[in-house]
């Protein structure tokens, strides 16, 4: 009898879950059971801890993926501490002669992986890892010299023109063959205590987000249906709701890019042809935009310290200004008298999510009008944010910073009004998250003079470029 072990990590799924899957076909031939564990690691070596929001994502996702569990009698296993601990453990403790999981892509998550694959070979038992949440392996897209992409669109080409087809999503196991008794010990998730109290922050979040795998698919479809014909053009309007909100249920793996993609492909040719040319082009940004996501794996992969160092390394010679001085604190509450800017980070706040246009314009604002550095608005997001992903946040930020693969140039420094008045005309996201507080008299005039710190910025920014040797005038700050 052979007993299978499945280590879950950011694939919170039963269906399209390959390893799930492999598990349970490994369990029926050996007539074994299934044992599934999540394993919350706050404390391997270069493992980032969670933040604020997603360990509230992360409670709900998991109480309802155990129901779903216990409903095809399985057997899921919680565990909180040093992944390689717990698994020596419970490779010893299941009598597994089989470990799988899908695959990760950070460094030291794969450093942990490797570790761990090597434990329970030399102690005889099968290891099985598979790609189930990136449709390309960061290792099998090279540019013609063989080198990593840096630059979005020849990266994404080559994706595309890849000749074998994205694989078909596999379905859920109809059941899980869980122990029936001496089940290794679980933590209750309770004692995690993932939930926020005093003060719970929490209820925008719940207000806005419902966790989980099936939400994930009503989602996929809702958006497919009412909004894709109107996704290329209104992607960028944050007062509407134009996109499909798909980013925390992919950041824990609750859906797959698998089943996005095939989801899309099964759009019936006549909803296509009545669709016209909006819903093509629709189709062909919405799947850039995960081409977006795969890109910033393939970054993460090939440069792991994508969170913490200047992919482009003229820009360590950049000199910050201190953070210490109440602006970074006034961005973090969105009292900056910039109304854009104090919406978006009013969203952020409440729902745990901002418009990803206004993370653009939020995130070039601290950078290039406060000259703070880009790790400290990172860090801001990966607590705040439901969807705080390692390589979508760090990519973004840097390409926004102008320090990143393909980035914006560092010219590009966005105008938070001239953005509000093309891309909220009817200041309806604006008052969404301001309402009264714009106009009252209690609203602070702008922290900054935009136009002022845009020249400053630019003059920084080009000195590090090496472009030129322009004389960074003074900050200007308005109190
Ligand atoms: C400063 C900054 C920080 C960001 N941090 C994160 C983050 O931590 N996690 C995160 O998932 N996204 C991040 N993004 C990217 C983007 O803002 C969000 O993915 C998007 O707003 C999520 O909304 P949606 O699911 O409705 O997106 P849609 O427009 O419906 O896009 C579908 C999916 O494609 C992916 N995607 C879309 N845009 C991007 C992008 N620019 N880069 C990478 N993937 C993308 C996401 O997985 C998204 O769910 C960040 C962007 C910026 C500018």
């Amino acid at each position: 009898m052979g007993n299978a072990l499945v280590w879950l990590r950011d694939d919170l799924r039963l269906e399209d879950n390959p390893a799930l899957t492999a598990a349970v076909e490994h369990a029926e031939a050996s007539g074994g059971h299934v044992i599934i564990t999540y394993i919350l690691d706050d404390a391997s070596p270069g493992i980032r801890p969670l933040g604020g929001a997603t360990k509230w994502w992360l409670h709900h996702s998991l109480t309802n993926l155990h129901g779903r569990i216990r409903r095809l009698e399985g057997t899921l296993i919680l565990r909180r501490g040093a992944a390689f601990d717990h698994m020596r453990e419970l490779i010893r403790d299941t009598m597994a002669d089989a470990v799988f999981w899908n695959r990760r892509y950070g460094g030291a998550e794969r450093a942990l992986d490797a570790d761990i694959k090597a434990y329970a070979s030399a102690a005889g038992l099968q290891t099985h890892s598979f790609q189930a949440n990136l449709l390309f392996e960061p290792w099998t897209i090279r540019t013609g010299s063989g080198t990593p992409y840096t630059v979005f669109t020849p990266f994404w080409k080559s994706c595309l023109g890849r000749p074998e087809p994205v694989r078909q999503p596999l379905s859920a196991p109809s059941t899980l063959h869980g122990l029936t008794d001496d089940a290794p010990r679980s933590d209750a998730l309770e004692t995690w205590e993932l939930l926020p109290t005093n003060p719970d922050w929490s209820l925008g979040l719940a207000l806005r987000w419902r966790p989980g795998e099936l939400t994930a698919h009503e989602k996929l479809s809702h958006f497919i249906e009412t909004r894709l014909h109107r996704y290329a053009t209104g992607r960028d309007f944050p007062g509407e709701n134009n996109t499909s909100e798909l980013s925390p249920h992919l950041r824990f793996g609750e859906i797959s890019p698998f089943q996005i993609f095939h989801a899309i492909d099964a759009i019936p040719a006549a909803a296509r042809t009545s669709g016209g040319d909006d819903l093509t082009e629709g189709i062909r940004r919405f799947r850039a935009e995960v081409g977006w996501r795969e890109f910033s794996y393939h970054l993460l992969f090939h440069w792991p310290d994508l969170a913490r160092r200047n992919f482009d390394s003229r820009f360590d010679n950049f000199t910050w200004s201190d953070p210490r001085d109440g602006r970074l604190a006034r961005w973090h509450e969105g009292t900056t008298g910039v109304p854009l800017i104090d919406a978006g980070m009013r969203e952020l706040w409440q729902t745990g999510y901002m418009h990803n246009r206004v993370r653009m314009v939020t995130a070039s604002f601290l950078v290039k009008n406060l000259l703070i550095d880009w790790r400290l608005g990172e860090e801001w997001f990966w607590d705040t944010l439901v969807d705080a992903d390692a390589a979508n946040n760090a990519a973004s930020w840097q390409w926004v910073a102008g320090c990143g693969a393909d980035a914006a140039p560092y010219f590009r420094v966005f105008n938070p009004m001239l953005q509000a008045e093309k891309f909220d005309p009817d200041n309806r996201y604006r008052h969404r998250y301001l309402g009264a507080y714009e106009s009252d008299p209690t609203y602070p005039p702008p922290l900054i003079d935009l136009g002022d710190s845009r020249t400053n910025a630019l003059a920084a920014f080009a000195e590090v470029s090496g472009k030129s040797k322009i004389v960074r005038p003074p900050v200007s700050l308005i109190p």
